[in-house]
């Protein structure tokens, strides 16, 4: 195993600290930051504006990318799926959207997760542990130069909850928007959580720029209770409250419910109306998400199902959007991938 320190989840600051015993002029991090997050370098003999012993010395005490590529499946819509090994043998993967306009990549903060939706293939794996933030980065950094893509859009909506790895999350967002890297418009930046109740008050708290969107899956607290076990500890009341709490903080924005439509369980006409007066009072976009199949027995609702729940919803007085099933092919769904690498290595190690 890898035993060197990445410098890739380090902001300047920090890797100016780093390079204290170096004795080196002080702009030194800045050019080392510019080389790993503008021009995406994969070694430190790249970075030609420093002499060639510093290099050296830099190869001997640090490493800069550490996650190896297992597997890239590409789907016939153009979804990109990338499954990495971190450098402790684990697994966890990054999902690239590509669209007219935009490419939205779809990236990890843990691996497993601790919160077990009933639906979702990451929460059958349990958290098996929290991604730094230079391995969190590294999925953007590394999917730029695989795909030759330009990424836009940033959205946490890989493996894990973010709010439950907060500090590294928030500060792999402060290097993913620095204007000196990767510069992703911190609007473009979306942290997407379940409803961790107190680190919404936190972020609210904290003035941070980036989008925040929330797992919601149920307009009552009595069904989402069945689907989200964290509905338990943070009912959906208390949910509200942050909610309105960080809306009234950020006077011009709006925020983003996402909710995965599961037929049978939450896709019903009067779930629809219970959406509309729950959602109704907030500065609001609902984004629908018709479940991807996967091994846990869920399914997407059928067309005609699907199309009575929209159409009630577009009644609804703010912007309602219906995802398109990306990736379905090659199961792009969070966790799908990384689940059944874990499933296999029971049988055979890998
Ligand atoms: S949906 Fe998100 S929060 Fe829920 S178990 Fe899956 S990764 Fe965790």
């Amino acid at each position: 195993m890898e035993n060197r320190p990445s410098l890739l989840g380090l902001t300047k600051i920090q890797i100016s600290e780093v390079l204290k015993p170096f004795r080196q002029p002080a702009y030194r991090a800045d050019q080392i930051f510019k080389w790993i997050h503008h021009h995406n370098v994969d070694s430190f003999e790249e970075m030609s504006n420093i002499s060639k012993d510093f290099r050296q010395q830099l190869s001997d005490h640090f490493t800069i990318k550490t996650l190896g590529l297992v597997e890239k499946n590409i789907a016939s819509d153009g979804t990109e799926k990338y499954l990495w090994k971190l450098p402790d043998g684990k697994h966890m993967e990054s999902v690239l959207i590509p669209d007219k306009k935009r490419n939205t990549i779809c990236i990890s903060s843990q691996v497993g997760c601790s919160l077990g939706c009933h639906f979702c293939a990451t929460g059958t794996m349990g958290l098996l542990r929290n991604l730094t933030p230079g391995e969190i980065v590294e999925q953007v950094l590394q999917v730029m130069k695989i795909s030759q893509n330009r990424i836009t859009n940033v959205v946490f909506m890989g493996m894990g909850e973010p709010f439950m790895n907060y500090p590294r999350v928030i500060q792999a967002c402060k290097i993913l928007g620095d204007p000196e890297g990767v510069a992703i418009a911190t609007k473009r930046i979306t942290i997407s959580s379940s409803g961790i109740v107190p680190k919404i008050y936190q972020y609210t708290d904290d003035k941070l720029p980036y989008g925040l969107a929330i797992s919601l899956h149920a307009p009552d607290q009595a069904l989402r209770e069945k689907i989200m076990p964290i509905a338990h500890k943070f009912p959906l009341d208390s949910l509200m409250d942050s909610i309105r709490y960080f809306m009234n903080a950020k006077k011009r924005n709006r925020i983003t419910f996402e909710y995965v439509l599961l037929h049978g369980i939450n896709d019903t006409q009067a779930e629809a109306r219970k959406l509309i007066s729950l959602l109704s009072p907030i500065r609001c976009k609902l984004n629908l998400i018709p479940c991807n199949q996967n091994h846990l027995g869920f399914n997407a609702p059928p067309p005609e199902a699907l199309e009575e729940f929209v159409a009630l919803m577009m009644k609804a007085p703010f912007t309602v959007t219906v995802r398109k099933n990306r990736g379905e092919d090659i199961t792009a769904a969070c966790g799908q991938l990384a689940v059944e690498i874990a499933e296999k290595s029971i049988f055979m190690k890998i």
